[in-house]
């Protein structure tokens, strides 16, 4: 039986592991740190990761995780809402906050009830083991090896997997770095529970609930060469928050979280595969934050990953490295056109905000025209993110 090694467990690595696992074949998953609980997870799941959750039947496993929809998205310019679009925008569903520490932790789970699954955890991975110019397996930092006649590197954006097997990486120009806050909820956002843009005074940034009981989230857009400033955040934020807002962040003073600083990076692979080796998920092509796709495209690459790999994989008899590695060119050549397009749309949204952000007449004329212009405005940044929200090519489980 063929003996599939996946380097990270996070939504690639997890989720790939269960679907591999689950259709008989041997993996072992082996995860860097002990638990899930590392500084920040993405929350943001769209219709198009919801779906390919539903195709992989784990619409129970979500069912048993704190999850939250979102009501509606929201953009106001300095202290006017320009529109409101309430979801799903016609999707067959919201997008959705999942706490992603619980996920990770189901997929896991689920996975070690299947009989070839190997789990290793709080051990990195250190360095590829070759084979005849083929990857042959993974050496962990405990000094243990893994043969394997595949490893999938699904070690997110900074991919030691990646740097080992050669493969580059083209990155789109640094542009913007994220603070990160966190405060109670104002009790309206366990009912309505707006993702609402505001730009303002030369800031843009975004609030909502997230999937974590009673925590609003803050994330507040800042130049990779600004440094974090201390600051009476509360202070700050009432000045720039819709009016009904205000007096919450005023009062929030003392529960406002620190910022947590993350960085940015986008970028892709122009070859994410060597001879025993695919890269798979941000490992392949870091996504930027924007309209929450790295994770729905990565949970898109896993059943790709499953059409291609699952049949060489289940091959009777000796394992055929020719199959396994045509499956895997594959791979990048099916997902490649959607990754190059989500990548473009989101810059197009960041430059978007960008614009309104620097120019302050055109934010005041679109602010004072509101009335007028929302609703036109409205209806082609709805009709604008389908493709962000569905997805751009067809992605079907087959196997
Ligand atoms: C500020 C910010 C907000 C975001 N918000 C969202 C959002 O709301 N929705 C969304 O869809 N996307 C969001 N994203 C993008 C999303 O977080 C990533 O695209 C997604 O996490 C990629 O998943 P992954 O499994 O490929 O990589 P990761 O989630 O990075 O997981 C990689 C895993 O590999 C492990 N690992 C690393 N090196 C090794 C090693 N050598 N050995 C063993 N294990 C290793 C790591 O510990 C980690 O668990 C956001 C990104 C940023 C920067």
């Amino acid at each position: 039986m063929p003996k599939v090694v996946i380097v990270g467990a996070g939504p690639t690595g997890a989720t790939l592991a269960l679907v591999l696992a689950q259709r008989g074949i041997s993996v072992t998953l082996v995860e860097a740190t002990r638990d899930f609980q590392r500084q920040f997870r993405g929350e943001g799941l769209m219709p198009s990761g919801l779906n390919a959750l539903h195709q992989m039947g784990l619409d129970a496993l979500l069912d048993t995780i704190p999850h939250r929809p979102l009501s509606a998205w929201e953009f106001w310019l300095n202290d006017r809402r320009l529109f409101r679009a309430d979801e799903p925008l016609g999707a067959d569903r919201p997008c959705t906050l999942v706490a992603q520490p619980p996920l990770l932790t189901a997929l896991v789970q689920a996975a070690q009830s299947q009989p070839d699954f190997d789990w290793i955890a709080g051990t990195a991975v250190k360095d590829l083991l070759w084979q005849n110019d083929r990857v042959a397996g993974v050496q962990l930092v405990d000094g243990r090896s893994l043969a394997a006649d595949l490893v999938i590197g699904a070690d997110g954006r900074a991919s030691a997997m990646r740097q080992k097997a050669g493969l580059t990486l083209d990155t789109q120009p640094k542009s913007t770095d994220v603070l990160w806050f966190k405060l109670p909820a104002p009790p309206d956002y366990a009912v309505d529970n707006c993702f609402c843009t505001v730009v303002k005074d030369g800031r843009v940034f975004s609030l909502f609930h997230g999937a974590e009981v009673g925590k609003l989230h803050l994330a507040w857009a800042i130049a990779p060469e600004e440094p974090t400033l201390q600051q009476d955040w509360a202070t700050t934020f009432a000045a720039l928050v819709p009016p009904a807002l205000v007096e919450h962040f005023r009062a929030a003073e003392d529960a406002i979280s620190p910022p947590l600083r993350l960085s940015v990076l986008v970028g892709r692979c122009p070859r994410w595969h060597r001879p025993g080796l695919l890269l798979l998920g941000d490992a392949a092509h870091p996504m930027s934050p924007v309209r929450a796709q790295g994770i729905n495209l990565a949970l898109r690459d896993v059943i790709v990953a499953a059409n291609h790999l699952v049949p060489p994989l289940k091959l009777e008899g000796a394992v055929e490295a020719a199959a396994i590695d045509g499956a895997i060119a594959q791979i990048q050549a099916e997902r490649e056109p959607e990754i190059i397009q989500a990548q473009a749309l989101q810059a197009h949204e960041a430059s978007r905000g960008e614009q309104l952000r620097r120019f302050a007449l055109l934010r005041q004329g679109l602010s004072s025209l509101a009335p007028v212009v929302g609703p036109l405005v409205k209806q082609v940044w709805s009709q604008q993110q389908q493709p962000l929200r569905q997805g751009i090519t067809t992605v079907q489980l087959e196997v």
